[in-house]
């Protein structure tokens, strides 16, 4: 798709990824002289990533000048390390600790060419400049564009939600009148219905636990999450536990800075080894006085982060102690119980007498958040991406939507 504004003749929007689906989203804006790619994601689901045979972009010789990830989740970040390695990239500082604490410790490859983004910031590159707006998903420090040229606006949403802990009124009120705006619409396939908040979901992980006060509590989440991180750990605090995370969810919980709870500065939080190979150690060298063993956990009150791959390691530390009548929060997407290793594990936990409660909310946004992005921005032209119903947004009749179709206009 191809987009051009025909007022302006200046910065044309190219879809090359991602536009009536979900993930795999890789997004080109130029003008004449200049031209950056937004995001460049894997498609969900793959294995193995196909890369896209774009020219100057994967191959042949460098024709972008910058490419700026909006977060760090792969369906945005999956083929960074593809991209020809001269080409600039533009990324929020924790954001990229997280990506590279995340390759390095699963033994990916990395790209290294990454320059700091810094909300509010302007970058220039060429005749764009682009400036970053912090917003709240379920990846850490993510990212809005906002790009100006010649006084056209284009503002890409990346993935973003109105009920994290951040504010999201204070986010609107800094973002301007737009032209086109280029929106997620992951949400609104499914029913649609308002998201619990952070802090709702943290309610109702202290009640849940009240109901069975002397049981240990595990939680099933991704490390990366790190919202989710702090809401668990308040939970813990609250509930007098102490938190237990693996080496993998420790090292990435530092990497996202002093303020996000990690073994190396919070007393209340602990680390385990699940096995005891050399990765693993290595990364507990950051955090020498916080490791616990399974011996020591088993006389603790804990709220502990387990994975699938940890199932040798959780029939070990069932050897311990009585963790039957226990309770594992589920605290990822529900489609994520299809994938086998998942619903393996579920299943091993409740053989093992753990009861599976349900604690997740999205981390995208929901139908109240376009609303109010929408009255905000005021945009000519709503271009839909990452979404299956790109209709949905026809309700706005002040702005006209684009779609593939639409090639040119
Ligand atoms: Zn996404
Ligand atoms: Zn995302």
């Amino acid at each position: 798709m191809l987009l051009q504004m025909s007022r302006y003749h200046k910065m044309k929007i190219h879809i090359i990824r991602g536009q009536n689906q979900i993930g795999g989203s890789i997004i080109e804006v130029r003008t004449e002289a200049t031209r950056v790619v937004l995001d460049v994601g894997c498609e969900l689901g793959e294995d193995t990533p196909v890369i896209p045979q774009v020219d100057g972009l994967f191959q042949g010789k460098p024709c972008y000048h910058a490419v700026f990830v909006t977060h760090y989740h792969g369906d945005h970040i999956g083929l960074l390390a593809n991209i020809l390695s001269e080409i600039p990239v533009y990324m929020g500082e924790k954001a990229t600790a997280i990506y590279q604490t995340s390759c390095n410790y699963l033994g990916r490859p990395v790209n290294s060419n990454i320059y700091p983004l810094f909300s509010g910031k302007k970058v220039a590159v060429g005749e764009i400049e682009i400036t970053p707006f912090l917003c709240d998903h379920s990846a850490f420090d993510s990212y809005m564009l906002l790009l100006e040229s010649e006084g056209m606006k284009i503002l890409y949403t990346g993935d973003f939600r109105a009920n994290g802990r951040k504010s999201f009124s204070s986010l609107m009120s800094r973002l301007p009148l737009v032209d086109i705006l280029i929106t997620e619409g992951t949400t609104l396939s499914g029913k649609h219905r308002t998201a619990l908040t952070e802090q709702e979901l943290e309610e109702k992980a202290v009640k849940l636990i009240a109901k069975q006060p002397n049981q240990p509590v595990f939680v099933f989440m991704a490390a990366t999450n790190i919202d989710r991180l702090v809401t668990i750990y308040r939970t813990a605090k609250r509930t007098k536990r102490i938190f237990l995370q693996d080496v993998y969810t420790a090292s990435i919980a530092a990497a996202a800075g002093k303020n996000i709870p990690n073994p190396e500065i919070f007393s209340d939080v602990r680390v385990f080894l699940t096995v005891p190979n050399e990765k693993q150690y290595t990364a507990l060298q950051r955090f020498p006085k916080a490791k616990i063993g399974r011996a020591e956990i088993a006389k603790k009150q804990f709220v502990m982060c387990v994975r699938p791959s940890m199932k040798k390691y959780l029939e070990r530390l069932f050897e311990e102690a009585d963790y039957s009548d226990g309770l594992m929060f589920y605290s990822m997407w529900d489609g994520y119980v299809q994938n086998e290793d998942v619903a393996d594990f579920l299943q091993f936990m409740e053989e093992n007498g753990i009861r599976i409660s349900n604690l997740h909310t999205s981390g995208h946004a929901d139908e109240e958040a376009f609303d109010k992005l929408i009255e905000q921005t005021c945009p000519k032209y709503i271009l839909p991406v990452h979404t299956e119903n790109a209709a949905w947004f026809e309700r706005y009749t002040n702005c006209n939507v684009l779609y593939e179709s639409e090639n040119t206009f």
